[in-house]
């Protein structure tokens, strides 16, 4: 059985249609069906690995090395499965495939055009990732919004595919808004007629309207959607907004559209079992706990920056019982004001991944600050990076040390290129990417939170810590308690004596699920909590 669910959006961009594919998948995948979600992004990058976070969010890294948009990661946290390069798609992979086969004559004779050649190749694409996860149920979702330029052979590539299988193995889920008018309280179907309509015109009708909104829909309201969108009236589903993502299967599951997939793909209506994906959402409820943590990174205002980083605090927070909030500080800020000023009340700092030399003094200041003062401290790539820098400097006594990706002539490049990155002059896809495997010393705070000495994390970075200062780091009490298995690169540092001072080459981030919350974030916050706990009882005695 192989059965295709297409999930497009109207009207706006940002409605969450990654979030409401992820939800569709998540109930296929609970009712026991295998289930693949792939994301088409109709750029014209090849990977996101080029796109700048604070414009397009964060870049995640598959397990194979993928450099993906951030929709990856999230089918990942709900569906808990490793997803790989197949669940992505873009226009310049699409285009670099086709041109790569025509320089090698594949197509000899032929004119090479966007159709059929374009759309053979994404049809092609979106089968495959079926046939590489072994799947029944493909949730394809096509970013961008219908009317869009660029996702025409995406949306034209759908519509073959819809005319070429059976009527029943195919489902089109459109995503719109309904805007409320709040002088008249009246909510607004007409820019969702007018997407549909838009569809229409490229041969898709779709079969059920998924509808943000931030109000309750009159069942009129409903009622006038199903007439002008031509849908059945069950199949227009309201979607609400929510506290958290994590709410959205329970909602569209409760208001039919499960039920209005299943019968449209000819499938017996099963209810997903969503037992344990309920009492997770519950305990984010009524946590027991509260820690702060402050979080430094180059880009503070925008939250898809950092998703995972977010996520993955959200699902430790949930099996623990602790609601993290986080406080985005700039590393500027810290810099100009001291760290003291911004980091005095926080109970844990956690340092993200980065590059280039922008705010990482200011990173630096705010690792010295936790190492001296036992906050918790969690270091992700250049966090590690960062508190390896502080290191050398406060406690080595090498005042100019620095890595060699901030500062190339520095006299003491603690931080230094990989040997094979010297060569590398492109920058699409060169990085050391996806998973490598790591060995975990006995006795650290590492080993007792995975609970075991092998391990696999994802990496997204060009430089290391440089062998030729790990004895004098070790010498100073700094601990190499995670490496790569022949011992040759070190992946995580420690500071035995300090409450929690973790800083890790990987990025333990990406491998978080709603279901199976990353052991590191979930030591790091337990170790907030108790840093909390005892200084609020030094407040009170
Ligand atoms: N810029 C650093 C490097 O390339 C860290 C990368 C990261 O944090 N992902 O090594």
């Amino acid at each position: 059985m192989r059965k295709y669910v297409f999930v497009t959006g109207g009207v706006l961009s940002g409605l969450g249609k990654g979030v409401v594919a992820a939800s569709i998948g998540l109930l296929f995948k609970l009712q026991g069906y295998r289930v693949s979600l792939q994301k088409i992004d109709p750029y014209v990058n090849v990977d996101a690995g080029t796109m700048n976070p604070y414009e397009h969010g964060e870049v995640f890294v598959t397990h194979d090395g993928k450099e993906t948009d951030l929709d990856v990661g999230r089918y990942e946290r709900f569906l808990n499965e490793r997803l790989s390069a197949a669940n992505y798609m873009t226009t310049g992979q699409v285009y670099w495939n086709v041109i790569r086969q025509e320089r090698v004559g594949a197509f000899l004779g032929k004119t090479v055009q966007v159709i059929p050649h374009i759309t053979d190749e994404i049809k092609r694409l979106i089968r495959l990732a079926l046939e590489e996860n072994d799947a029944e149920i493909g949730v394809i979702e096509v970013g961008g919004t219908v009317g869009d330029i660029e996702s025409l052979p995406f949306l034209e590539a759908l519509r073959q595919m819809k005319d070429e299988l059976p009527r029943e193995d195919t489902f089109f889920v459109h995503l719109t808004l309904l805007p409320h008018l709040s002088t008249s309280d009246e909510i607004k179907t007409k820019p969702t007629q007018h997407s549909v309509k838009e569809l229409r015109g490229i041969g898709i009708q779709p079969n059920a309207i998924v509808a943000r909104t931030e109000c309750p829909v009159p069942d009129a309201v409903k009622a006038k959607i199903a007439l002008f969108c031509d849908v059945p009236r069950d199949n227009v589903i309201e979607d609400p907004d929510l506290p958290s993502s994590y709410y959205a299967p329970l909602r569209l599951h409760e208001n039919g559209l499960t039920k209005a997939i299943s019968t449209g793909l000819h499938l017996p209506v099963r209810e997903p079992d969503l037992q344990r994906w309920q009492d997770l959402v519950r305990a984010i409820e009524v946590p027991k706990d509260r820690v702060r943590i402050g979080i430094v990174g180059k880009y503070v205002e925008l939250k898809d920056s950092y998703i995972s980083i977010r996520e993955a605090f959200l699902h430790a927070g949930a099996h623990e019982g602790i609601a993290v909030d986080t406080e985005w500080i700039s590393s500027e800020h810290i810099a100009r004001d001291g760290a003291e000023t911004h980091l005095k009340d926080i109970d844990g700092l956690l340092i993200p991944g980065g590059f280039g030399d922008r705010g990482v003094e200011g990173k630096i200041d705010a690792v010295e600050y936790v190492r001296t003062h036992g906050v918790p401290y969690f270091g992700l790539c250049l966090g590690m990076e960062c508190a390896v820098i502080e290191f050398a400097r406060h406690v080595l006594g090498l005042p100019k040390a620095n890595s060699t990706e901030f500062s190339p002539d520095t006299p003491d490049p603690v931080i230094a290129l990989l040997e094979d990155q010297k060569r590398v002059v492109q920058k699409g896809g060169t990085m050391r990417l996806g998973a490598y495997e790591a060995k975990l010393r006995a006795g650290t705070i590492s080993r007792e939170c995975y609970g075991r000495e092998a391990i696999e994390e994802r990496h997204r970075h060009r430089f290391e810590f440089n062998p030729d200062y790990r004895e004098r780091f070790e010498k100073a009490g700094m601990q190499i308690a995670g490496t790569s298995p022949g011992g040759e690169l070190v992946e995580i540092i420690e500071l035995p004596g300090h409450p929690w001072f973790v800083g890790v080459q990987f990025h333990p981030e990406f491998t978080s699920r709603f279901l199976a919350p990353h052991p590191l974030f979930r030591g790091f916050i337990r170790s907030c909590r108790e840093r909390r706990r005892s200084s609020s009882s030094l407040r009170a005695s």
